[in-house]
């Protein structure tokens, strides 16, 4: 038997370990045996604020001496605050939120909205994504991590994706072989009137930053609207600033979603909370028919209360206009570290502060590199599967930290 009396996830127990964090402050953290990284994956994506951030813990303590039982249906200013400020950052004609305690429960109750708001069972997601780990969500989801779970829900097809990535040298190429006329195809061939939703991620993040080009994200906002299914954006890991705009979607062109999911960097990892962002029409149904869904937690105070503190420091910091200005320097770091080492570095995506080195190594060459990029203290995340290095540090990342991060990954790669 593993070591610990609880589960790891994702994972067979024999070999599977963890790390214990002990401290840390922006976006470095130290761990019990003493050694002192610096963060260039936010943890599971959601330390936009990086560690230690005194606003979100304090804000926390003076929740804990103000209310921390209530019930679903629960009254208290700061629920109505921070539904208040989620309208704000969404685009306009979003009118009611949902509250969740992460992202794969936003998303459930996202497909619950869909479902209930169209009268239509039929979903519609992308193979390379990634929308949480319950059932509903999984099945959405397009990785590997769905098949050992099948059947999930009836009704759900994927589709191929489309991203547009760098090669050595500096052209971009387009790859994944879908395009938002594929989306409109299948919506057709799923038979017209019949999908309620398309999810998909506006990048998606663990399955290797797929950023879409040009036309594809408004061509999948029309290919819905042709056919009266539902658009929804899960923005649990591109929301709060990862690509230097507050939701992730802004930069791709005008297209709408009708709901929107988020979570991770919404409280900054510091309490579990997510939502779903709700458009006027569709808030608008439920006036009259009952959305049937609903949590314990819904709106606990210690979720509302570590978001409305996050949201103050995004603001305060201007942190999502500065992961736009670091996501530059980035890029150009990285592109010329592509340039470097060509035959190493087959494909480079980046945006804002969420970047993927796609290496051109095998299995012994690619643990090698992990076990160096340990060695050097650096938290990345891996996709083993497209042997694809992730970057995604915390918002609050300095200039120069950013730039030894780099320099050291060099080290590690060479
Ligand atoms: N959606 C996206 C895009 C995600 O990246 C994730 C988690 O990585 C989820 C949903 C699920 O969120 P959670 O793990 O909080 O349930």
């Amino acid at each position: 038997m593993s070591s610990e009396p609880f589960f790891f996830t994702w994972s067979a127990q024999r070999e599977a370990s963890g790390i214990e964090i002990v401290s840390g402050q922006g976006a470095r953290f130290t761990t019990k045996d003493g050694a002192e990284w610096l963060d260039l994956s936010a943890l599971s994506y959601q330390a936009n604020l990086g560690h230690g951030h005194r606003g979100v813990i304090d804000a926390l303590k003076s929740q804990c001496d103000r209310l921390l039982l209530t019930t679903p249906s629960g009254l208290y200013p700061q629920k109505s605050q921070l539904a208040e400020k989620l309208l704000a950052i969404a685009p306009k004609g979003f009118s009611k939120v949902f509250f969740t305690l992460g992202g794969a429960e936003a998303v459930e109750n996202a497909i619950k909205i869909a479902r209930l708001y169209t009268g239509r069972h039929k979903l519609l997601s992308r193979y390379r994504s990634y929308h949480g780990a319950t059932l509903g969500a999984l099945t959405l989801s397009g990785d590997h991590r769905r098949p050992p779970l099948e059947p999930g829900l009836v009704g759900v097809t994927h589709v191929l994706d489309c991203y547009e990535s760098r090669v050595p040298g500096g052209a971009m190429v387009i790859e994944g072989g879908g395009s938002a006329e594929a989306v409109e195809a299948t919506l057709r061939l799923e038979g017209s009137r019949s999908v309620a939703a398309v999810f998909l991620e506006p990048v998606p993040g663990a399955n290797g930053v797929l950023i879409p080009p040009a036309g594809y994200w408004d061509g999948v906002r029309a290919a819905c609207d042709d056919h009266g299914a539902l658009m929804v954006a899960d923005c649990v890991l591109t929301g709060f600033g990862r690509l230097g705009t507050p939701l992730g979607f802004e930069d791709f062109g005008d297209g709408v979603p009708d709901l929107i999911t988020i979570s991770k960097g919404l409280t900054g990892g510091y309490a579990p909370l997510g939502a779903v962002l709700v458009s006027d029409a569709i808030a608008q149904h439920f006036e009259d028919a009952v959305l049937w869904a609903g949590l314990t937690f819904y709106g606990h105070p210690l979720g509302v209360a570590a978001a409305l503190a996050a949201i103050e420091a995004y603001e305060r910091d201007q942190l999502f206009a500065r992961a736009k200005t670091l996501g530059v320097q980035l890029a150009s770091r990285l592109a010329a570290l592509q340039d470097a080492m060509p035959e190493r570095i087959a494909r480079l995506r980046s945006k804002g502060l969420l970047a993927a080195l796609e290496l051109d190594v095998d299995f012994t060459q690619l643990a090698e590199i992990k076990g160096r990029i340990d060695a050097a203290r650096l938290s990345v995340h891996w996709n083993d599967r497209y042997r694809t290095l992730i970057l995604s540090p915390p918002l609050v990342i300095s200039e120069r930290e950013l730039d030894d991060g780099v320099t050291r990954l060099h080290r590690a790669l060479e």
